[in-house]
């Protein structure tokens, strides 16, 4: 027998592609490869992406209030939506709870779930309920659409294409570390106070209630940009980066000190010695969306404070670099986040 460790999670996503049975329907466009599969619905196209958060693996309670993790439950998925250049519309919540839950815990939730629907505007129309013997299990689908001519998937990104990214990376990683330590503080001797200050309020926002970049979305329409590709950050900047070039047979070349990251961020991670870049390329859970448009496109969004251009596509799929200052490459790796090798 195989162990899963051995093929990792990319491996057996294609393995469960390649067993997957063939596409009846001719709506549907696109199915198992994007950030969501899309359908044909006549002028736009239909998308749908789930996305499941699962106790002890995804969070822990110790340290997560139940608000922000139902307001995360649904940003992560309506990320998918906007990696696609799309916006949600409708989705799902099934939950599995353990009877040590109680009826206040579960209206905590739902107050983040709430929260979360009224800001990205969509509607919540179902779910499932059922029981758990060990801990709490939060499973999304979110629908969502997007104008045919406007739609951006993973593998259409082309060589000299401009790489964008939105936001900061690397903060989420860095208030999962500041997190984990205090949870141990506190486990050594629960009369401790937690030391987490304002200054780090950033990191755990970041790390706690993520938000999903459809901000971008509405901003790229104004501007009349199409991205050439898009995917969100949820593994962390090295392995989206390799998605779309593996999947667009390109090559890339980024920056290290283009790489946009917080100062909370650099002073946690030299707290923790990490080097920031590190906790960049491979920490995840960001939730910014990284894509590419065409170089002429990019003077458009040159003055845009949220994008940060970190580099450029090249013709060779074998070239995959971090350059930095001194004129060093040195290679991207995606070693990012593997979810059976915790
Ligand atoms: P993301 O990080 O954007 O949520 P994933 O890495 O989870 O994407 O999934 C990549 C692709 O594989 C998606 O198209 C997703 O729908 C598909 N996928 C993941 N797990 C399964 C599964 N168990 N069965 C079928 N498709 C899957
Ligand atoms: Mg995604």
């Amino acid at each position: 027998m195989t162990n899963l460790n051995s093929i990792g999670e990319f491996g057996l996503i294609d393995r469960i592609q390649q067993a997957s049975p063939a596409i009846i329907h001719p709506e549907t466009v696109r199915s198992i490869g994007d950030d969501a599969a899309v359908f044909d619905w006549g002028d736009d196209y239909g998308l749908l992406a789930t996305d499941m958060l699962v106790e002890g693996v995804h969070f822990d309670l110790m340290y997560v209030p139940l608000k922000h993790l139902g307001y995360k439950a649904i940003a992560v998925n309506v990320s998918d939506i906007a990696a696609m250049n799309g916006l949600p519309v409708q989705l799902t919540v099934s939950l599995a709870l353990s009877s040590r839950f109680t009826v206040e815990a579960v209206d905590e939730l739902y107050a983040g779930i709430r929260a979360a629907c009224e800001d990205y505007k969509v509607d919540l129309v179902g779910g499932d309920t059922t029981s758990s013997r060990s801990g709490l299990v939060i499973s999304i689908a979110v629908l969502g659409k997007v104008p045919k001519d406007l739609i951006t998937y993973r593998n259409t990104a082309q060589p000299n294409d401009v790489i964008c990214v939105t936001g900061d990376l690397g903060a989420a990683y860095l208030g999962l570390q500041l997190l984990e330590r205090e949870k141990q503080v506190f486990l050594a001797d629960p009369n401790m106070q937690p030391s987490l200050t304002e200054e780090r309020s950033y990191l755990m926002q970041r790390q706690l209630r993520p938000e999903a970049r459809t901000d971008i979305v509405h901003e790229l329409r104004d501007l009349g940009i199409r991205p050439t590709a898009m995917i969100d950050v949820s593994d962390g900047l090295a392995s989206e980066l390799l998605h779309i070039c593996r999947q667009s047979g390109t090559g890339a070349v980024i920056f290290d000190e283009n790489i946009p990251i917080d100062d909370q961020t650099h002073l946690a991670a030299d707290e923790f010695k990490i080097s920031p870049i590190t906790a960049a390329l491979n920490g995840g859970e960001d939730y910014e969306l990284l894509f590419t448009v065409r170089p002429q496109e990019f003077d458009k969004l040159s003055t845009n404070a949220r994008i940060t251009a970190i580099g450029y596509l090249t013709a060779d799929p074998n070239q995959l670099v971090l350059a930095t200052k001194a004129g060093q490459q040195t290679p991207i790796r995606a070693q990012g986040w593997e979810s059976f090798q915790k």
